[in-house]
């Protein structure tokens, strides 16, 4: 079929990524500085543009759209964006419409999110702690964070949570964290910590948590099976056979997964990455503001699915920058 998007790997991508901000109510410290710049809202897609981009990804393929950011939640009269996404789930064109978030927004949205047909969210949660929780994203409050985790589940979300593992941090906590989520219904995944640009802060809270360090902690209190199942993205799953959990494991480190890699990304400012770990990207803001018709925006995303790299550069063996990526995270979305 013409629509499709196929690269020159004959890898065929139908999972995009969407930033739909830079800003953030938060300041993760393995994310962001405190004194963050951000950007001037005319660099911004508007969410109109957001909308056309999202359609025509659609159009020409894209079956499963992930909203992100910065924290996507925090954009100003982002559930119309969302409620307008809906209709490509009620046609059958896209198969699933979810947001990765850091909680902050859900008591207000959740339902809201639901109603549009979202139907699985992520929620970033590296701790349990209070204290710890602060300390680590510098302007969170936890309590808010659980009340709207609470709102997910009651609004009837599948909530994973997505956690930064941090030797130091919440190294001690994996076993609460873990009957924590098992007594939700909630999956859990453990993210390394990617060198995302010099924040500076890496002393001062927590250090790199490989988390082969973290399988085999569970190894030693669970029977750990391991899963065959790949979603074409950088997680490893593993079921704990005393509770039936599914754990993931994403580690963005290795290439291993790149071979079966089916996604693509794009900021806030239009701007199609098409590896996480490469600065190969094209401007998609362009073709979207020269004209209405959308034909040169097609083109341009097709040009830029047609220059997919194989697989990423993070190798630490080749010290790029000492495996750093310039970018923040909540630049190209995590
Ligand atoms: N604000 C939302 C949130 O926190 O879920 C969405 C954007 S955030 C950039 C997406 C994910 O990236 C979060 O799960 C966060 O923990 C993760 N992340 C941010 N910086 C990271 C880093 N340096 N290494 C690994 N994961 C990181
Ligand atoms: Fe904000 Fe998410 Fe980055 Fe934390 S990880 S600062 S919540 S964008």
């Amino acid at each position: 079929m013409s629509a499709l998007l196929v690269d020159p790997f004959q890898r065929n991508i139908n999972y995009l990524r969407v930033s739909v901000t830079d800003r953030c109510d938060f300041r993760c410290v393995y994310c962001m500085s405190e004194n963050m710049n951000f950007l001037p809202k005319k660099e911004l897609l508007t969410l109109e543009e957001l909308d056309r981009m999202c359609s025509t990804f659609v159009k020409l393929g894209i079956e499963k759209l992930r909203i992100t950011g910065g924290e996507p939640l925090v954009r100003r009269n982002i559930m119309t964006f969302f409620h307008s996404m809906g209709r490509h789930l009620e046609t059958g064109a896209l198969k699933e419409l979810t947001v990765t978030t850091n909680g902050s927004q859900l008591e207000r949205f959740a339902t809201d999110l639901y109603a549009s047909g979202v139907r699985r969210i992520n929620i970033s949660l590296d701790t349990l702690d209070e204290k710890k929780f602060a300390d680590i994203t510098r302007w969170g409050r936890l309590t808010q964070v659980l009340r709207g985790i609470d709102a997910a589940l009651a609004a009837g979300l599948h909530v994973k949570i997505n956690a930064v593992a941090l030797k130091g941090f919440n190294e001690t906590e994996l076993p609460l964290i873990t009957q924590w989520c098992s007594d939700l219904g909630m999956d859990l995944t453990w993210i390394e910590v990617m060198p995302m640009g010099d924040l500076g802060t890496e002393d001062r809270l927590g250090q790199y948590w490989s988390l082969k360090e973290v399988q085999r902690k569970y190894s030693e209190q669970f029977t750990v099976t391991e899963l065959a199942e790949r979603t074409g993205g950088p997680a490893r799953y593993v079921r704990l056979e005393e509770t039936g959990q599914k754990i993931g494991f994403i580690t963005p480190l290795t290439h291993n997964f790149c071979e079966s890699c089916n996604r693509v990304r794009v900021t806030c400012t239009g701007e199609i990455y098409m590896c996480l770990g490469q600065e190969d990207m094209a401007d998609l803001r362009a073709p979207l503001r020269s004209t209405e018709d959308n034909k040169p925006l097609e083109d341009a995303i097709r040009i830029a699915i047609s220059k997919k790299p194989k697989g990423h550069d993070f190798d630490y063996s080749r010290q790029r920058l000492d495996g750093q990526m310039p970018r923040h995270m909540s630049h190209t979305g995590g």
